[in-house]
């Protein structure tokens, strides 16, 4: 790698120097390797998704629940494409239904290898989960080696995406995104234990006094996808305190339940299908502890 121009940002880092506006360098970092619980009930099922968290990011929102392992000092441990690719297996192994990859738009190509490595060992799906401000071109390495795309569709406003995540060009961003992974994996195929095997899960966080730009979300997911083929995941688990320390005090409180049922009742009225959250997901019990050794 000399500069990397993996990610929209186009930092032009040398990562083999320095780290890039993700936070690290070229070497793959992980913070956890688990089954994890708390995804969809589709990705979960009753043994978990076998998860692997990334370190570092490429979109670095103020509110990040996984800031822990996404800037700054990161704990965890460097590893590279043949460890990946071991760490798939064993979670396999454990018995996860799907093994889940996190936030890993900044190390695409050494995971395109690793998942190379896995093709024909591994018999459950990959799942991609994104911040979805990811480019097409650096998405087309995981072209027939992803089965399920997870991503995010966070903002529409490009002032919402300015302020809160530094990104201006986020909705634009995100549309081409969106469109490049429904291209590589299609519609939706549940198997028959009710998981899914195939398909995109749209997901968007609804922020507090952001309501309107959540149902503008909702209306370009409705305008640009296909929606009787993906399904859209509409999450209340907006925890403030993990954005106690910025500047921007409308962020200070959780959603309420007004915000949160309207943007659901625009989805109803759009015809998307997919899932909620109970207000009680609004806590940190939800965030995954990485702190403990679970690798
Ligand atoms: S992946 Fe990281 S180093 Fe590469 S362009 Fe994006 S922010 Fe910069």
């Amino acid at each position: 790698m000399s500069k990397c121009y993996m990610c929209p940002r186009a930092c032009g880092a040398d990562r083999s120097a320095e780290a890039g506006a993700c936070g690290v360098r070229e070497n793959m970092r992980i913070a956890c390797a688990d089954l994890h619980f708390f995804e969809e009930p589709v990705i979960s099922g009753t043994r978990g998704s076998g998860t692997v968290f990334f370190c570092g990011c490429s979109l670095g929102c103020v509110f990040c629940q996984n800031r822990d392992i996404s800037r700054g000092e990161m704990p965890g441990r460097e590893i590279n494409e043949r460890e990946l690719a071991d760490i798939m297996l064993s979670l396999e192994a454990r018995g996860a239904h799907n093994i889940n990859l996190v936030t890993g738009a900044h190390f695409v190509s050494k995971i395109a290898t690793a998942l190379e490595m896995v093709k024909g060992k591994l018999s459950v799906p990959v799942v991609y989960n994104s911040s979805g401000y990811e480019l097409p071109r650096s998405l087309k390495m995981l072209d027939g080696l992803v089965d399920i795309y997870l991503p995010d569709y966070k903002y529409f406003s490009p002032e919402i995406s300015d302020k809160y995540s530094n990104a201006p060009d986020y909705s634009e961003r995100a549309e081409a995104a969106l469109a490049e992974m429904f291209s590589q994996v299609g519609k939706c195929e549940l198997g028959e234990d009710g998981l899914l095997k195939r398909g995109m899960i749209v997901r968007h966080l609804v922020l507090p006094s952001c309501r309107a730009d959540s149902i503008a979300v909702l209306e370009r997911i409705s305008e640009i996808l296909p929606k009787n083929d993906i399904l859209v995941s509409i999450m209340s688990q907006y925890t403030p305190e993990f954005a106690s320390d910025c500047e921007f005090r409308e962020l200070h409180r959780r959603v309420t339940r007004f915000e949160y049922d309207s943007v659901l009742d625009v989805a109803d009225r759009l015809g998307l299908s997919g899932f909620s959250q109970a207000r009680t997901s609004a806590s940190g019990v939800y965030t995954p502890n990485f702190k403990e050794d679970n690798m």
